[in-house]
């Protein structure tokens, strides 16, 4: 008889690597940009369902716009001088020699869009709700990320300033439903006309001897082509310097001044604390007429955490080749809304009610509760498992880690009686219970519970 080869064993210590040393590598994710894992991702749940509600109760619609869109069409609607085109913008040429980039704000795709698809003929206002990614390669720092995401609003085809109250309402209810206490910072920046004046006003005050050397180097170079933006810089010489300054608000022709009013008029109507501050400008070129940030009440930082910024931008939809539509919106940023949820610990929903659990013992029972596990979840029941493991221990430990209400345990025994246990994971008492009554048991059950 031959001798049964002899298995060899393997005398080398070091076990063989799968990937040789010099190969690996491991990565990091890029500067100011976030991973968001498992518990934050309930925070993010808690924040978008909020704002889609609160919409859809307002009449707004959910659209959706590509994240690669071309350069010029930020160039020329953010406006050249603006810091996110001048500085933070992800632009580059694609493969097929396009000069591209990654959205940095929402606003010209959603013009772009309502152009595109011909919604002026649509009956108008229309109302427009977005949430997604933004790309901004900004310094990062507390509560601002290279990629971020805002929930944005708009409105096109509404002149009334109806429209601009309804809009600060919703973002005012927002953050009141979250329990976050909030400041409606609201300025008017006029329109081409009114503010043409205005413009060689602050030109000329500026100019004024001794102001130039105290600015800083940027808003020298803003004093010539943006020089409302010198209002709203905030290194502290500029500040000092902006204090004298004319205001706008002094500036506005009759049709602004009585529209600005009636914004002013309607905030009061409906409660809403807002204060007048006549530096808020918008870094953004497309904006007219009313312009708005919301800031948190608390931190003193608050303007540089502003939670949500809009205005009106009358001009826009013409300017990208539209007929002339007047149009105004908002943007909330969700990271910042998030970390001011978490600082107020507002509960969360408890999104996983009612657990049933089901855990097995043994390779008959475990093909067994597949099935089962399938028909109770077409069901209706909120089911969970963990089926690869052996040990009814750690079943059971991931039960307790669910949170289920009850599980439902199958063995060898329960395979031959028909039946199966059913145990109160508060209380730890098991039952056995007949196999083809498993859902009038749960249904009794739960029903009792929720009675409690
Ligand atoms: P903006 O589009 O600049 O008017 O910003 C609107 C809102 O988006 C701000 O009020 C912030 O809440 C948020 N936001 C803007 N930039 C960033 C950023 N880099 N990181 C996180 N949130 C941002």
């Amino acid at each position: 008889m031959p001798r049964p080869a002899k298995i060899k064993k393997n005398n080398n210590k070091k076990e063989k690597e799968a990937v040789p040393a010099k190969k690996r590598k491991s990565f990091s994710r890029l500067r100011g940009m976030k991973d968001v894992l498992f518990d934050e991702y309930r925070y993010w749940d808690l924040v978008k369902s909020k704002a889609i509600d609160l919409a859809r109760t307002y009449g707004f619609k959910r659209l959706d716009t590509p994240i690669l869109e071309p350069a010029d069409m930020y160039e020329r609607t953010t406006g050249e001088t603006s810091d996110i085109v001048t500085k933070e913008m992800y632009a580059f040429v694609d493969k097929g020699g396009e000069k591209v980039a990654l959205r940095p704000e929402a606003t010209p795709s959603l013009v772009r869009a309502y152009i595109e698809h011909g919604m002026f003929n649509f009956p108008q206002p229309i109302k427009m709700l977005w949430l997604g990614p933004l790309f901004r390669h900004d310094k990062p720092q507390a509560g601002r990320y290279r990629q971020f995401s805002q929930i944005d609003l708009e409105m096109f085809g509404e002149e009334s300033p109806v429209a601009d109250a309804q809009l600060i309402l919703l973002a005012y209810n927002f953050f009141k439903e979250l329990q976050i206490d909030v400041q409606v910072q609201i300025n008017s920046i006029g329109c081409k006309e009114c503010r043409k004046e205005y413009s060689n006003k602050l030109i000329a005050f500026y100019k004024e001897r001794g102001k130039r050397a105290k600015l800083c180097p940027d808003c020298n170079k803003r004093l010539a082509k943006n020089p409302l933006r010198l209002l709203d810089c905030k290194e502290e010489k500029c500040v000092e310097v902006r204090t004298d300054a004319p205001q706008i608000v002094d500036y506005l022709c009759d049709d602004c001044k009585n529209h600005f009013t009636k914004v002013l008029e309607y905030l009061d109507e409906l409660d809403i604390p807002y204060n007048l501050n006549t530096y808020l400008v918008r870094g953004l070129d497309y904006y007219t007429r009313t312009v708005f940030e919301i800031w948190p009440m608390d931190g003193e930082e608050s303007r540089q955490t502003a939670l949500g910024a809009g205005g009106r931008y009358d001009d826009l939809v013409e300017f990208m080749g539209g007929r002339p539509t007047p149009a105004c919106g908002f943007a909330l940023g969700v990271e910042r809304v998030i970390s001011k949820v978490k600082e107020k610990n507002i509960p969360l929903k408890q999104e996983d009610e009612n657990v049933i659990f089901i855990a097995q013992l043994g390779d008959q029972a475990r093909r067994k509760v597949f099935g089962l596990f399938e028909e109770l979840r077409r069901s209706g029941f909120n089911v969970r498992q963990a089926f690869t493991k052996d040990s009814l221990k750690a079943q059971l430990e991931e039960a307790n880690r669910v949170g289920a209400k009850f599980s439902l345990i199958l063995g060898q025994k329960e395979i031959l009686d028909g039946t199966m246990l059913i145990r109160d994971m508060e209380s730890g008492i098991q039952e056995v219970i007949d196999y083809k009554k498993i859902r009038q048991e749960l249904e009794k059950r739960l029903n009792n519970e929720n009675k409690k």
